[in-house]
């Protein structure tokens, strides 16, 4: 039987590579329904490609182009669209590669109906981790992550029991700017910050990487991934990526997890989980490696990963405030209206703002989402770069 796949984010980063491993096994998988938000020159080859059965876009008008161009296909759009297609009734998987805190509703409704949840969105389990893994609990369903470190952590958990394990150790290339002199950071343009030095992504996470605080983003996911408090995780920097992130087990063994840094390995493990198949991408060769490289993260370097400890420990409500101030802060920058250094300055004067409460629902957590975006978007102006002389000021929506 084939497995049949609800595709959210099918125009990003994480959507070429899975469009690629489907079509690297048509008799193994294939598309139900896809979500997306406005590239439709990027959509409507993907669709041409897959029929799925229904696609859904971010705005009505988008939606009704859709409608023209392809008549046989449900078509849907918005907060609703993107839920529709994550439950569509014939989805056995949900591959979850929407950026940022939209795509938490649609993960929470597939974990619901006890789906898989094959997760790249880790702004889910950011904002409600501790909910959405109650929900696939209670359906049955499972959330086999594809962020790279974690189908590390995923694989290496697999070695023992989870009384056995004394801690995760997740690692971090440490982004473009892990030497750089700290007395030039505010000189960084939005070009130097898009350049990562071993993957290639969407640009919001490529910022996340560049102040890491996607690794802060990544404890918080593994802290609700796995269940295993925050004093068990920890962050070393590997500047290779190619030891995607390792289990300690008490009896002082670590068991890491190595492929080439291409995430259609993460995701085709995501879609296949509990078996392995064959695949034709290229494998590591490790004496052409030569040396893998493993040292601690400078705090001063990288103040968001004390910042996501900080929103971890204060707990409840936190790591949401904290994710929705860093979404607006890393728009901004890549706007070009603040340095580099306001992204975690501006996330971090929201979260002071914040009284943690504990989070009952998804509506709930939604709510400080929306909170916290205003608590941003008020702190923006503090710390927003004059704007340039003749170049008519930054888009302010
Ligand atoms: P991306 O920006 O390349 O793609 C995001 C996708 O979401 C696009 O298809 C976009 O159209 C869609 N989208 C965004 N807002 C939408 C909205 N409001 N409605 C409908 N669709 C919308 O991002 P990416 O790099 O593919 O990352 C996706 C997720 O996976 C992120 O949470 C990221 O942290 C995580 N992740 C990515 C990588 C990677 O290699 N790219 C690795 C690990 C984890
Ligand atoms: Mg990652």
């Amino acid at each position: 039987m084939k497995k049949r796949i609800a595709l959210m984010g099918a125009t990003g980063s994480i959507g070429d590579s899975a469009l690629s491993v489907v079509s690297h096994f048509p008799d193994r998988f294939e598309i139900v329904s896809m979500a997306a938000g406005s590239r439709l020159e990027k959509l409507f080859p993907a669709i041409a490609a897959h029929r799925p059965k229904m696609v859904s876009v971010r705005t009505r008008e988008d939606a009704s182009r859709l409608r023209t161009e392809f008549p046989g296909i449900a078509v849907g759009w918005g907060a609703q669209g993107l839920i529709d297609v994550a439950t569509h009734p014939e989805a056995d998987v949900v591959l979850g590669a929407l950026v940022g805190s939209v795509g938490l509703a649609s993960s929470h409704a597939a974990a619901r109906l006890g789906k898989r949840l094959a997760l790249a969105n880790k702004e889910t389990l950011v904002v409600a981790g501790e909910l959405v893994m109650a929900a696939a609990r209670a359906s049955g369903g499972d959330v086999i992550p594809v962020d790279s470190e974690h189908c590390a952590l995923h694989q290496a958990l697999r070695c023992g029991a989870p009384s056995e394990v004394s801690k995760l150790m997740l690692t971090a290339s440490g982004g473009p700017f892990r030497t750089r002199p700290l007395s030039t950071f505010s000189d960084i343009t939005v070009a130097d910050a898009l350049a990562h030095p071993t993957w290639k992504m969407g640009p919001k996470i490529t910022i996340d990487s560049a102040t890491m605080m996607n690794k802060g983003l990544e404890v918080i996911e593994a802290r609700w991934l796995f269940d295993v408090p925050a004093e068990r995780i920890e962050v070393l920097l590997h500047p290779q990526s190619i030891v995607h992130s390792l289990v300690e087990y008490v009896d002082g063994s670590l068991i890491a997890q190595m492929s080439p840094n291409d995430m259609r390995f993460p995701v085709l493990y995501a879609l296949t989980f509990p078996e392995r198949v064959p695949t034709p991408l290229p494998k590591l060769d490790l004496p052409a490696l030569r040396t893998l490289e493993f040292h601690y993260a400078e705090t001063e370097r990288y103040p968001a990963l004390a910042l996501a400890y900080e929103a971890l420990a204060a707990g409840g409500s936190a790591p949401a405030a904290l994710n929705a101030a860093n979404e607006i802060a890393v728009e901004a920058f890549l706007e070009g209206r603040i340095p580099f250094p306001a992204i975690v300055e501006m996330t971090a004067r929201v979260l002071a703002r914040h009284a943690a409460a504990p989070l009952q629902s998804v509506e709930e957590a939604l709510e400080v989402d929306d909170w916290a975006r205003r608590a941003a978007r008020e702190i923006l102006p503090a710390l927003e770069r004059p704007t340039p002389a003749g170049t008519g000021g930054a888009n302010r929506s």
